[in-house]
């Protein structure tokens, strides 16, 4: 299961592996928190962020509150990490009304500081795991005061939430794509122009992976939406080749087709399996 990029579970924080908290399987989505007060995080370093998180359990386990850990299942913070607070399948203090039945993200940001791109995108990306078959939650994203009066998540990301910006689909990948390579020239064609070969863009899926009909360990329509571009991407080199494929990013009929034959063609275990060697195969092999 392909997790948040910058992913840090508790052990980063020297907190015991699983939450103490008591076990739930939240399924209805996720609710947006903040911090009443400005913390300024995305001007400091993430160390700042580290500490901020382990205050907060403090504060949360300490006299005031008393709570078993920190109220949230996680953190989402302005440098774009994922930091896990009681973490999968567990019981929250964040939204009484929906502690057991959503799970929490908390920005860590007061009412002026700014929710950054990387922050965003670090919460879609929390948003598309958690849809996975491990926690298959539904996709509904929500605000702390969808449940109760409370400023929380303040303004600013609230409107977020009504506007639908944090489902829309996560970048997932390094932060900045990688030049070009120059590509070469095409061999001379007597018919319609072919694409030169070059080099493939890098295996999007986990070692071991492929997108495929669904048995295995495999992309398949329902529910994996992260590497839907990818599958798309794929599809689109198929069809500059001069496959009838459509772009679509889903594994279906047509695609497993065109799969079977090109294998074929290229001489690669015919399986219908888009593994590491059939996709770089539509890059790098010559157009025939
Ligand atoms: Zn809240
Ligand atoms: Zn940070």
């Amino acid at each position: 299961m392909p997790e948040p990029d910058k992913l840090q579970w508790r052990s980063a924080f020297g907190w015991s592996k699983s939450s103490p908290a008591g076990r739930a399987d939240p399924k209805k989505g996720l609710v947006i928190h903040y911090d009443s007060s400005d913390q300024n995080l995305a001007a400091k370093e993430h160390k700042a962020c580290v500490d901020y998180w382990k205050r907060t359990r403090g504060f949360h386990t300490g006299p005031s509150r008393g709570w078993a850990d920190i109220g949230y299942s996680w953190g989402a913070c302005a440098h774009g990490y994922v930091m896990e607070g009681r973490g999968l399948f567990r019981t929250q203090a964040a939204q009484p009304g929906g502690n057991s039945t959503y799970y929490s993200v908390t920005l860590m940001t007061g009412p002026k500081d700014e929710v950054t791109d990387a922050q965003i995108n670090a919460v879609r990306q929390l948003r598309e795991w958690l849809m996975e078959p491990t926690s298959s939650t539904s996709g509904t994203v929500k605000g702390h005061r969808d449940f109760i009066a409370t400023s929380c998540p303040g303004d600013k990301a609230y409107r977020m939430v009504r506007e639908g910006t944090f489902t829309k689909p996560a970048r997932w990948g390094p932060e900045t794509p990688a030049p070009p390579k120059p590509t070469q020239p095409s061999p001379p064609s007597a018919s319609k122009p072919k694409p030169p070969t070059t080099t493939a863009p890098a295996f999007p899926l986990p070692k071991g992976w492929y997108f495929g009909p669904r048995s295995g360990p495999t992309y398949s329509v329902s529910g994996y939406y992260s590497y839907r571009a990818d599958l798309k991407r794929w599809q689109q080199r198929m069809r500059n080749r001069g496959w009838v494929i459509s772009v679509d990013g889903l594994y279906g009929a047509q695609t497993e087709g065109v799969t079977r034959a090109f294998q074929a063609e290229k001489r690669l275990a015919v399986d219908g399996k888009i593994g590491a060697a059939t996709w770089r195969a539509a890059w790098e092999s010559p157009v025939t």
